[in-house]
């Protein structure tokens, strides 16, 4: 994990890492501390409007994202495979929320989601949306000792089971289930690049185009190893009642895709532009939880 620290990213070199929120959050920009730390700590930082209003769970104790320590997560045998089937015929739009881009689904059919794993229910697939960076050297929201990748895929899916739908399920004990999936430069994604195409007709919030039929299992890793904690929602309302499932291997995009997810904009028509980048919430504490992963750790330097 020191070595991790020790490349430090950007300018931001790991000369503060310890602060009161836990570690290794000053090995990237904080323009989206949750409020109260921002108020307090960084007065000029930049604050998107989403953290300006009051948000409910501030002070809550299982909060995310966090920093996955690798050898502090305990494996667990009883850790099933998570079952993945979705409906491509299911995904209805992609829009600009003016905090990043979600591609929405009809979330009337019970077939399309996942089930196994951690979760005691099946959950259905109700939208998934990508946090990123101004560079290529941070923008995940989740860490891996202490590593940042340059953005991150989460897939959400509700408790269908259990709630009568998402919205309920936001709030309520274990309502969500959310699939993180890092993302890495590589090679060009090319079921991702479906979305990378329709993206200019999203450019400002608010905005939204048609995708057609798209089955985002495509944007999973090969390998399905995965950890999984509690936590919480990472936009207002930071209801805790999300299952987490990061998957271990990250996937690769080219680096003109992650270049297209920044020429989105914050802000809508006839507004001032922003440019649509650093959409992830600071880490979190991990407090008294703990991280378990469906996979034997077996050596160090492990990260891909
Ligand atoms: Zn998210």
């Amino acid at each position: 994990m020191l070595r991790a620290m020790m490349q430090g990213r950007g300018p931001y070199k790991p000369l503060a890492i310890l602060r009161h929120t836990g570690p290794l959050r000053a090995t990237r920009p904080q323009h989206w501390r949750s409020q109260h730390s921002c108020a307090e700590k960084h007065s000029s930082c930049a604050r998107h409007p989403l953290w300006t209003g009051p948000v409910s769970s501030l002070g809550g104790t299982w909060q995310s994202p966090i920093n996955i320590q690798w050898r502090d997560s305990v494996y667990d045998p009883q850790l099933a495979p998570l079952r993945v089937s979705y409906d491509a015929t299911s995904c209805r739009y992609l829009w600009n929320t003016g905090y990043f881009f979600q591609v929405e689904f009809d979330d009337s059919c019970e077939e399309s989601g996942i089930s196994g794993g951690p979760l005691g229910n099946h959950y259905r697939l109700k939208q998934f949306h990508f946090h990123w960076g101004a560079t290529d050297e941070w923008g995940s929201e989740h860490m891996v000792d202490g590593h940042a990748y340059p953005a991150e895929l989460h897939l959400v899916h509700w408790n269908s089971m259990k709630y009568e739908n998402y919205k309920e399920a936001t709030v309520g004990e274990n309502g969500l289930a959310v699939i993180g999936v890092f993302l890495k430069l590589g090679a060009q994604h090319e079921a991702l690049q479906r979305l990378v195409d329709v993206l200019p007709g999203v450019k400002h919030k608010d905005t939204q185009v048609a995708v057609g039929p798209f089955d985002p299992s495509c944007l999973l890793p090969a390998c399905r190893d995965y950890w999984t904690y509690p936590g919480s929602l990472t936009t207002p309302p930071l209801a805790e009642s999300v299952t987490w499932i990061i998957q271990k291997m990250p996937i690769e995009v080219a680096p003109s895709q992650l270049s297209a997810f920044r020429t989105l904009l914050f802000s809508g028509h006839g507004e001032e532009e922003e440019a649509m980048v650093n959409n992830y919430r600071p880490l979190q504490p991990l407090m008294d939880r703990k991280v378990r992963s469906s996979f034997q750790a077996t050596g160090v330097g492990m990260r891909s």
